[in-house]
């Protein structure tokens, strides 16, 4: 198989299963114990809280194990929410957020939270003049990816920070698809609170984190002693030891990075070459590495992924998928991109497994496939 959705999932290194399965098997005890395996257990916690860390640039008591990104999204909003300052109500969130992170923001809404939402131009970057006036004396929280899931576009994190803050208010970041892509450095962000997930970096899935900022007021939403009281809940440490290890394991980001750019564009300049009929979305602007998002005419992608399917490769759709259908892509969407043109979406995300050699063979197996549907389409177009 040729496994091109690194952006959904990415398989665990192989020094992370090794690095796991010891502490699944031998330090079991509960980090919270008195007696001497306990005492392992929160040894082995408390050298993984170190290395993440080091790595990420934040201080260990900074460190708030999750149970993924998705946690760390709601525990970070909701609890620098309810610990504002009297007068600081309003949330702001980026139109194009995960799509668990849009359905806190609804929830919110709905619960009687005004929100309010930063456009994104047709490139997919944050529209930064009209996020301005959405920053104000009102506002608690801003919360933003670095990075889009679909698109890969990065976001100007810097730049949000030094306006949210202008403002008295703060910046929550998700850095779930930036972490382990691009050099991230807590203390140097900006941000207040980051966001990232374990299994988007050769780690295991169901671990990520919360970097909270040392100092912030904060209401936890898990109670519990653990994570010293802002989330409850005995620590998944095997999990955690093993996204210790992804994250170790990183080395030179920015080395990895060109590799997979340059795979990225071989791949993007291939199926242009091939299929001329290929659009490219945010192709001009600053993004992932290894994200590539795009579309065959409009070839609905549901065919495109049957191709796939069947020369063996592994990609996705940009469509969220809800009962009896697909809906386009709220990033796209979002981007002003018609609804025919969004459903032909494709993603294709490589990764550190990502090879030339793969790259290769897509380029020579795919376009002979999808030629003759362009070909009809083209025929049949009005
Ligand atoms: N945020 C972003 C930007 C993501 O890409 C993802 C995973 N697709 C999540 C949050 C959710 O992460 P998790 O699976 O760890 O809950």
């Amino acid at each position: 198989m040729i496994y091109l959705d690194h952006n959904a999932t990415t398989p665990p290194a192989p020094e992370v299963l090794a690095a796991m399965l010891p502490v699944l098997s031998g330090v079991w005890a509960n980090s919270s114990s008195q007696h001497g395996p306990g005492q392992d257990a929160k040894r082995a916690l408390g050298a993984a809280r170190a290395t993440v860390a080091r790595v990420l640039g934040c201080k260990p008591v900074e460190v708030i194990f999750t149970s993924g990104a998705t946690e760390a999204n709601h525990l970070a909003v909701r609890g620098l929410l309810a610990a504002a300052a009297s007068g600081r109500s309003r949330v702001v969130f980026s139109s194009v957020e995960h799509a668990g992170h849009l359905r806190l923001a609804r929830a919110l809404a709905d619960a009687g939270v005004q929100v309010d939402w930063m456009p994104v131009l047709a490139n997919g970057t944050l529209d930064l003049a009209a996020a301005q006036t959405l920053i104000g004396p009102d506002l608690a929280l801003v919360s933003l990816m670095a990075a889009n899931n679909e698109t890969g576009v990065l976001m100007p994190v810097a730049q949000v920070a030094a306006l949210a803050h202008a403002a008295g208010a703060l910046l929550h970041v998700d850095a779930t698809q930036l972490v382990g892509k691009l050099p991230f450095h807590f203390a140097d962000s900006g941000a207040d609170a980051v966001s990232l997930s374990a299994h988007k970096f050769q780690g295991p899935k169901g671990t990520g984190a919360l970097l909270l900022r040392q100092g912030l007021p904060f209401v936890p939403q898990t109670l519990g002693s653990q994570e010293r009281g802002r989330r409850g809940g005995t620590e998944n440490l095997a999990g955690i030891v093993g996204m210790a290890t992804a994250l170790e394991l990183l080395g030179d980001v920015n080395l990895e990075a060109k590799r997979q750019a340059q795979l990225r564009d071989a791949l993007e300049n291939g199926l242009t070459r091939a299929l001329p009929e290929t659009h490219i979305w945010s192709r001009q602007v600053p993004r992932l590495p290894g994200t590539s998002y795009l579309r065959f005419g409009q070839l609905s992608v549901d065919v495109v992924l049957q191709r796939l399917e069947r020369l063996g490769v592994a990609a996705s759709s940009g469509a969220a998928c809800s009962s009896g259908g697909s809906a386009p892509s709220h990033v796209l969407t979002a981007m002003g991109v018609p609804a025919d043109e969004a459903l032909a979406a494709v993603r294709f995300s490589l990764g550190a497994t990502s090879t030339l050699a793969e790259v290769n063979h897509l380029l020579q197996a795919l376009p002979p496939l999808l030629a003759p549907l362009l070909h009809e389409e083209r025929l049949t177009a009005p």
